[in-house]
């Protein structure tokens, strides 16, 4: 049962089994103040206060599936080509005790279409590990699969609702939704705990008060809501996919079913949050208060398996190169777990890792984006991640009703604090009031050059320079983004022309000299640097540190 990626069953795993009471709270302390303080000093402080070792796991036991749906994070179907012999299951069993794994779900694909799902469920609990397992639902129309089931004695069986009849079976397959309903019914004559997992759609958020009163007709305990994500067969402009203020409704809908303190527990997972503006700490269950986000715990207290021992920090992040950190035919699992340079984008996370928005959030070092496999998933970057309702608040529209003046004004204050991303808001809105404004022009070329977008910050500089042709400081603009697009020679030229224009301005001299550095030209980039200083002897601090890093690289021996 692959639906959009795995995304993390921590949760669900935990509120089941009633042990919940995450280490956070002790270990941490819930005072979202006081954690980002520590946080702010240290990036890593929350992986060092944690115990490192793969608490919950995900496992991907085939990526077989006798479903094809069309949010499938994994495009499962067919199995892959080199799954693991039974053997090498058990082995993976028993390297999963002796790490002291707690909670294990197995996952697919399918999980339950595999040959030997029964034997690797007893496996791992004579090793202590608690099995659970998330299905799509189909074979449980069977009483006599259901009796294989409650044999297997699993903590718990999940099962993939993506919406009410129509909207999942379109999804999914025709008739699943009335197969999952009778083998709800099943389960649960038989006992066995069963958890409802959602994927948000567009479709089913419209859905969610059916689900929801439909859930408490069939006396599930436990549902989960995830965001679907562009990965696998959904595209990133699927119109399933919601957007990012429509976290805002989820959160709505949560905190409403709170105060009615339901029999059914709702769980947020991890790739829905992050910070509701106005909330110091917030809920992320109906269950409990003030649970804080503390950031990806892949590689941490996290790790997913592939069905061919590929192993990652988490099963929801993408089978490619930069995630696989091993695979256990080729080196035992303790040993890529203690591979001291392994899951290196948690374990030694700096703030240089994030980018757009996320990277002068005031929650950054903290949140650490949130789910790196959604930020991934959406912008190919585990450190900018567009789906957080903290940002979404943060970037929504400008007021339509400011006037020009008000809107530079804000502007001006937003970039004194480096927000960058939303004075870019501001100043965008700006210039669809007066198109021809150079100035705005030039300060939007700015703000998408600090945020990394040097195409749409080349565009600005040249709209600019189309009015004011011998605008220097668009010139330079523009430049600067030629040189980040791969064109140094002509970035350079464009450059010199500023400089040419007005041989006073210290920023062109001082950035000039920054690429003739980039570019291994030692010798000019000392000139620029010492025609800087000339033109501005107040900033030899700044100007003497680049001139000693310059001599250093000149002479690496010195
Ligand atoms: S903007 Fe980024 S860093 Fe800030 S809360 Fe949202 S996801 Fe986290
Ligand atoms: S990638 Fe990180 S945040 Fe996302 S589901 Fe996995 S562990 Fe959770």
């Amino acid at each position: 049962m692959r639906h959009s990626r795995s995304c993390d069953l921590n949760h669900l795993i935990s509120l089941v089994e009633d042990v919940v009471e995450e280490v956070q709270t002790e270990e941490l302390g819930n005072n979202l103040d006081d954690l980002l303080a520590c946080t702010d000093r240290d990036p890593l402080y929350v992986y060092k206060s944690k115990k490192c070792y793969p608490r919950t796991v995900v496992w991907e036991l085939t990526l077989a599936c006798n479903m094809r749906c069309s949010h499938c994070g994994s495009s499962a179907g067919i199995s892959r080509r080199d799954e693991l012999s039974r053997d090498e299951m058990f082995g993976l069993c028993d390297e999963l005790g002796e790490l002291e794994c707690e909670r294990l779900t197995l996952l697919g694909g399918e999980p339950l279409v595999h040959p030997h799902w029964e034997e690797i469920a007893l496996r791992l609990k004579e090793q202590d590990v608690r099995v659970n397992v998330i299905t799509n639902g189909w074979m449980l129309d069977d009483p006599r699969f259901c009796d294989r089931i409650k044999n297997a004695d699993l903590s718990i069986v999940g099962i993939s609702i993506d919406g009410m009849e129509k909207s999942h079976d379109a999804l999914r397959r025709r008739g699943s939704f009335k197969r999952l309903s009778r083998g709800i019914d099943l389960l649960r004559a038989r006992e066995v705990p069963v958890a409802a997992v959602t994927v948000v759609t567009q479709d089913s958020l419209k859905e969610i008060d059916e689900l929801y009163d439909f859930f408490i007709d069939k006396g599930v305990k436990v549902w989960q809501l995830q965001i679907a994500a562009p990965l696998g067969r959904l595209l990133p402009d699927d119109p399933l996919l919601i957007q990012p203020h429509q976290i805002q409704v989820i959160y709505d809908f949560l905190y409403k079913k709170k105060a009615l303190k339901p029999g059914l527990t709702i769980d947020l997972a991890d790739n829905i949050g992050y910070f509701p503006s106005g909330n110091n700490t917030y809920c992320r269950t109906t269950r409990r208060n003030n649970k804080n986000w503390i950031g990806c715990m892949a590689g941490i207290q996290v790790l997913g398996i592939d069905s061919n021992g590929d192993i990652k920090g988490c099963q929801s992040l993408p089978s490619i190169q930069r995630f696989i950190e091993g695979n256990v035919r080729v080196t035992p699992l303790k040993e890529i777990w203690n591979n001291p340079e392994g899951f290196s984008y948690n374990r030694r996370f700096s703030r240089k890792q994030l980018g757009g928005y996320c990277a002068d959030c005031r929650y950054g070092s903290l949140c650490k984006a949130g789910c790196s496999s959604t930020a991934y998933a959406y912008t190919r970057s585990i450190g900018d991640n567009p789906m957080c309702i903290y940002r979404a608040s943060r970037e929504k529209a400008p007021d339509q009703n400011m006037n020009l003046g008000q809107l530079k004004k804000q502007g001006r204050k937003l970039i004194e604090n480096n927000e960058y991303r939303r004075a870019l808001r501001l100043y965008e809105h700006a210039i669809s009031v007066n198109p021809q404004d150079w100035r705005v022009l030039d300060i939007l070329g700015f703000l998408c050059y600090m945020t990394g977008s040097f195409e749409d910050a080349a565009e600005y500089c040249g709209r600019s320079l189309e009015i004011k042709p011998d605008n220097p400081y668009s010139l330079k603009g523009l430049g600067l983004c030629r040189v980040e697009m791969d064109r140094a020679q002509e970035g350079i030229a464009l450059i010199q022309k500023a400089i040419e224009i007005d041989p006073e301005v210290f920023d062109a001299h001082f950035d000039l000299a920054v690429v003739y550095v980039k570019t291994k030209q030692y010798e000019k980039a000392r000139q620029h640097f010492e025609n800087a200083l000339a033109i501005d002897p107040n900033r030899s601090r700044e100007v003497n540190r680049a001139l000693s890093q310059l001599e250093r690289l000149n002479n690496p021996s010195s």
